[in-house]
């Protein structure tokens, strides 16, 4: 079955941003797929959208493992033929927790774990979905990504992390080179610090401004930029 509204999938979308962008894009039209790897939360989050009249459906998906991201493509192919958005929104943030702020106290195995998910979760989840997106030349893949990423003002601290977002934003640039002419666009974003539970509670910007730059790139029109690091709406330096 093929569906004429437009389908999108957000990724750790049980909390923050990325339940945010779930709500965002499902008031503009889109049927989104609410994904979580904790299926409890992740239908508790989607009910709650659902409570607020939102097209939204819960699948679960934990972007570390493979069979986990098929389960999804074939769910997705079965119910919709097709996918429309990817919202590569889920990450970890655990230099702090594990005791590795300094890189000379970092831990390789905090480095593994956080590009398994952050980088590695990306391509998996990536690869299993882009076949829905190619069959209808179009798709709108957007790669949350973190201004602690850019080499160009590259600091010290949480350095598994910023390591992982930069990888990210060198994935951004190799897919949207490999999907150059086929309306399906790829592209970076930082969304500012935004108060969720990786932000903390003295963050400046609320989720929903978060995710405005997310939910823009999500819904670009044919022909839009592609391979680009944006916050704000506006292209910003790797
Ligand atoms: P958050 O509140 O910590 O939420 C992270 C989400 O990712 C949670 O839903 C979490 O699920 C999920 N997740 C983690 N590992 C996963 C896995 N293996 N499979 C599926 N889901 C998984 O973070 P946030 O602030 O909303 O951040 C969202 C994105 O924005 C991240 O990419 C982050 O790096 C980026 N970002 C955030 C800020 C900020 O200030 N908040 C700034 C720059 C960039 P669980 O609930 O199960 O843990």
């Amino acid at each position: 079955m093929t569906t004429t509204q437009k389908v999108a999938v957000v990724t750790g979308a049980n909390r923050g941003l990325g339940f945010e962008a779930s709500r965002q894009l499902a008031k503009k039209g889109y049927q989104v797929i609410l994904t979580s790897r904790d299926e409890a939360k992740g239908k508790a989050a989607a009910q709650k959208l659902q409570a607020e009249g939102l097209n939204v459906i819960f699948h679960p998906l934990d972007v570390t493992n493979d069979e986990s991201s098929q389960k999804l493509a074939e769910f997705i192919r079965e119910q919709f033929g097709k996918l429309d958005v990817l919202v590569n929104n889920a990450a970890i943030y655990i230099d702090s927790q594990t005791g590795g702020n300094s890189v000379f106290d970092a831990k390789i195995d905090t480095l593994r774990q956080t590009m398994e998910t952050n980088v590695y979760g990306v391509l998996r989840v990536t690869q299993a979905l882009i076949g829905l997106m190619q069959k209808q030349n179009y798709g709108r893949i957007v790669n949350v990504s973190s201004g602690a990423a850019q080499l160009t003002d590259m600091g010290s601290g949480v350095p598994t992390y910023r390591i992982s977002k930069t990888a990210l934003n060198a994935l951004t640039r190799i897919l949207a080179n490999e999907l150059q002419g086929k309306n399906i666009l790829v592209n970076s974003v930082c969304p500012g610090w935004v108060k969720t539970d990786m932000g903390g509670p003295n963050a400046p910007r609320t989720p929903e401004q978060g995710v405005d730059t997310i939910v823009w790139l999500a819904t670009l029109p044919d022909g839009g930029a592609t391979g680009g690091f944006f916050r704000d709406r506006q292209p910003i330096d790797w």
